[in-house]
Order: C-alpha cells, then structure tokens, then sequence
C-alpha cells in the first residue's frame, strides 16, 4: 500500500538521491524517477533495514536487486522518453522497471522465476505504477509480439547478446546490458542500433547474475 511508504522512506530516499548525485549521476529526470520509488518495498522484511545502502542485495530465488548506482547509471544512459516503448530483461525484485515505469508509458519486463514475477507484479500494483507489464518467460527471446522497442534493457549476465533482443530493437533504438562471463567482472555496453548496423560503447565494469535461458523449472 502506498500507506506503507513512511516518511523515514522519503527521507532515506531523499539522502540516496543527494548520494547518487555526488557518484555523478547528473540527469534530474533520472533522479526524479529514483525519488519516486521507496526500494525498500521491494526487499523481503529482514533486509529492508539495508534498502537505501548504496549496495546490491540479495532477493527472493537466489537473485540479487542491483546497487543504485549501477540502476541509476543504466538509466541515465538508456535515455528514456515517455512515448518509447521500453523492454527490460530481468525483472527481479521489480525495482528497476518501477523506475522505467515512471519515465515511459510503456515498459515490459520479462521474469523466468514465476515467483519473482508475481512479487514485482503486486509491489508495482501497490506503488500504482500501471505503465509496466510484467511477463513470466524466457526474456532471451525477448517479446516479438511488441516489437519493436525503442529501449530495452538487460540486467543480467551474457557473454554473447541474444540475437533476438537485436531483432527487436527499433532502429534508433539504445539497448543497455552486461556482456560478459557469469560469475566474473562483465562491461556495461551501451548498443544503438543505426539501420543494419550496431554502434557500441562500453559504460563501467560491473557484476550481474547470469542471464540463464528458459523459463526457470522451480517457481
Ligand atoms: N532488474 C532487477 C535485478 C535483476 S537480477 C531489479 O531491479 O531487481 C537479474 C534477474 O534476471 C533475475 O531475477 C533472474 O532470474 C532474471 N533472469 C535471468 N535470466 C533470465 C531470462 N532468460 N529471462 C528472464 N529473466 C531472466
């Protein structure tokens, strides 16, 4: 319930927004965003005294929500308008694509733990966020009956950038993810398609959880 958001939320937000300001994120349309979402919803009742940490935390199925920062920095570069229609890959806690939702009408995002998907969907409910769509399925195949997407967003692991995630990807189109092994130090890359062509450029080092294909057998 929005009831559930306190004030210690607003003013542990309001702080974690000053702090990502000083790591260098300069977009206000970014951090405005970031201001509207308490992430302390999004984590399970023992790790909530650490929601405005600037760190990555653990969440339900093994999974981890991401630092801020690194949230924060993936956005400023996605360079979202409110018309695009948005893909993330990964869904997790929801955390992310509660953001997304706030600077798009209309984000998608792809869970393969049908627990994780069910979770994202009623924090998002709560908060009143109905711009984003939240899909149980394998996000390596990416979401063809809505393609194209003017923005798509993988926050989890891959050595090589499903061909399909390409495919869907509108021209002019940015797509924001991890490349490299699981389990090791990964670039951020940022990918904009330019007709039949890809330019890209890497953002940071990072380390995200693997992007594992198919939908996960366990719930
Ligand atoms: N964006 C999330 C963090 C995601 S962690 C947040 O804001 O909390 C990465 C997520 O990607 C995990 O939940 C993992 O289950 C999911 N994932 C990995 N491979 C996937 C795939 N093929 N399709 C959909 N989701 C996948």
């Amino acid at each position: 319930m929005p009831s559930d958001v306190t004030e210690a939320d607003r003013e542990a937000t309001a702080a974690l927004i000053l702090k990502l300001r000083s790591k260098g994120i300069g977009s206000q349309k970014v951090l405005s965003a970031l201001e509207r979402v308490p992430r302390r919803l999004f984590l399970s009742a023992p790790l909530q005294r650490h929601a405005y940490e600037d760190s990555a935390l653990p969440i339900e199925c093994g999974q981890t929500i991401s630092q801020p920062t690194i949230v924060a920095m993936m956005t400023e570069a996605l360079d979202v308008a409110p018309e695009h229609r948005v893909l993330e890959i990964g869904t997790g806690s929801g955390y992310q694509a509660a953001i997304l939702g706030h600077l798009s009408r209309d984000v998608r995002t792809i869970e393969r733990y049908k627990t994780l998907a069910d979770l994202a969907r009623a924090r998002l409910s709560t908060l009143k966020i109905d711009t984003v769509h939240v899909h149980h399925g394998d996000g390596t195949e990416g979401l063809a009956e809505k393609a194209p997407f003017d923005r798509i967003i993988v926050t989890a692991a891959t050595p090589e950038l499903p061909q399909a995630l390409i495919d869907q990807l509108a021209d002019g189109g940015k797509l924001v993810a991890p490349r490299g092994p699981a389990g090791d130090v990964q670039s951020l890359v940022v990918i904009e398609r330019k007709g039949a062509t890809t330019v890209s450029r890497d953002l940071a080092q990072v380390r995200f959880v693997p992007l594992v294909e198919g939908v996960a057998n366990r719930l």
